[in-house]
């Protein structure tokens, strides 16, 4: 689930304020309460935006508890990130009756798929219907992976609805930030980029991070923990095994990165809240790196690092980055229908590959993923 520009530059640009909004400028969001947190909260500027946020937020795609969302917000915790998409809409429900009286303490962000005008506007009346809500903080075109899904037909709805009021900044979210960096720079319209960043992904997209960053674009990561929600843990021999320390060491290691504005680690239970709260003020030690180092290599054959060194490589035209994404979100992130409807998304001839008819693989991974073995249990699981 990844936001941009603050009020006080929402001002200077002369639009009319949402009826919620609040009036102090630059300084932090801060918790109507405060009851005992653990650890200390710590705030980052989101790029031009000027926005003021924790730097551990909230991404609510797999967190059905509203209980714990609200009391995120009630600890202090200032960033959270839901899309049109997740839950099939279920979740943006819960994550508005979760800020019920909270949202003015809140940056929220939401995100639509859509890929024409006529359906982007009719998810937004819709996303702000269900967080009950009369703006988004950040509204992002959401999963834009190739310049062409930056169209020109949907770039006016975004500047429309930011000249209305009803969304303050302009998102895009990609997996793929090194293919869209030119088209997001030529269209000059974004205040923020939401995008993967994790201990296992490493630095494979910094030249596009670095671009943004110059640009004055705020940075938002996702996908921080790599494959590890805690409550499904890293996979390794095809068994989930929790590995103690491992997402708060994963968390930690992001937020090393100070060119990131805030962070949306999955949460799915106050403990798992309480825990990534810890990272906002814990340092990041050696013996975590460590940790790290021994994950990633467990991970190898599995996760996919999104370099996109594999894209059009298949002789069969398999979408293997994404298939395994998708994948990725059924086995790590325990969204079967989320990784199915993602796979069911694409094109017929893509769906209709089958790996296991392939004597061997032609496609090798620099990064050691298992191309065939994940690429077959994708088209198994989600056919
Ligand atoms: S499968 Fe390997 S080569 Fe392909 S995108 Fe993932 S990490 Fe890169
Ligand atoms: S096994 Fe490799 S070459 Fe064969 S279809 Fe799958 S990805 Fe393509």
């Amino acid at each position: 689930m990844n936001s941009s520009d603050s009020r006080r530059r929402f001002l200077a640009a002369g639009l009319s304020l949402p009826a919620t909004a609040f009036s102090t400028p630059q300084a932090p969001i801060r918790p109507a309460s405060t009851s005992p947190s653990p650890g200390a909260l710590a705030y980052r500027t989101l790029g031009k935006t000027g926005l003021k946020v924790t730097s551990v937020g909230f991404g609510c795609m797999v967190t059905s508890d509203e209980s714990v969302v609200a009391r995120a917000v009630d600890m202090g915790i200032t960033y959270f990130d839901t899309a049109r998409v997740y839950g099939r809409g279920n979740n943006e429900r819960m994550v508005g009756s979760a800020l019920k009286g909270r949202r003015d303490k809140v940056v929220l962000s939401s995100k639509s798929t859509a890929r024409t005008a006529a359906e982007a506007k009719a998810h937004l009346e819709t996303s702000l219907k269900e967080l009950g809500t009369d703006h988004l903080d950040i509204w992002y075109m959401h999963f834009r992976d190739e310049p062409g899904a930056i169209s020109d037909e949907i770039i006016p709805v975004w500047e429309d609805a930011k000249k209305e009021g009803k969304i303050r900044f302009i998102g895009v979210s990609t997996h793929n930030p090194n293919a869209i960096a030119d088209r997001v720079l030529q269209v000059g319209k974004f205040d923020v980029v939401l995008s993967t960043y994790n201990f296992a992904i490493g630095s494979v997209n910094d030249p596009a991070y670095q671009r943004f960053d110059e640009a004055g674009i705020g940075l938002v990561a996702m996908k921080v923990m790599a494959p590890a929600s805690r409550a499904f843990g890293f996979k390794t021999g095809g068994e989930h095994s929790n590995r103690p320390g491992g997402p708060l060491a994963a968390l930690k290691w992001v937020l090393r990165n100070k060119r990131f504005g805030t962070t949306i680690p999955s949460m799915t239970d106050t403990e798992q809240l309480q825990e990534n709260f810890r990272a906002m003020s814990e340092p990041f030690g050696a013996q975590e790196e460590k940790l790290l180092a021994g994950i990633n290599e467990s991970i190898r054959p599995l996760y996919c690092r999104m370099c996109y060194q594999c894209s059009g490589q298949c002789p069969q035209g398999a979408a293997i980055p994404d298939t395994i994404r998708f994948l990725s979100y059924a086995d790590f992130y325990g969204q079967f229908t989320l990784g199915r409807e993602h796979f069911a998304a694409l094109p017929d001839e893509k769906r209709a590959v089958r790996c296991g008819e392939c004597a061997s693989c032609a496609v090798k991974c620099p990064n050691g993923v298992n191309i065939p073995e994940r690429m077959a249990r994708a088209q198994e699981l989600f056919a």
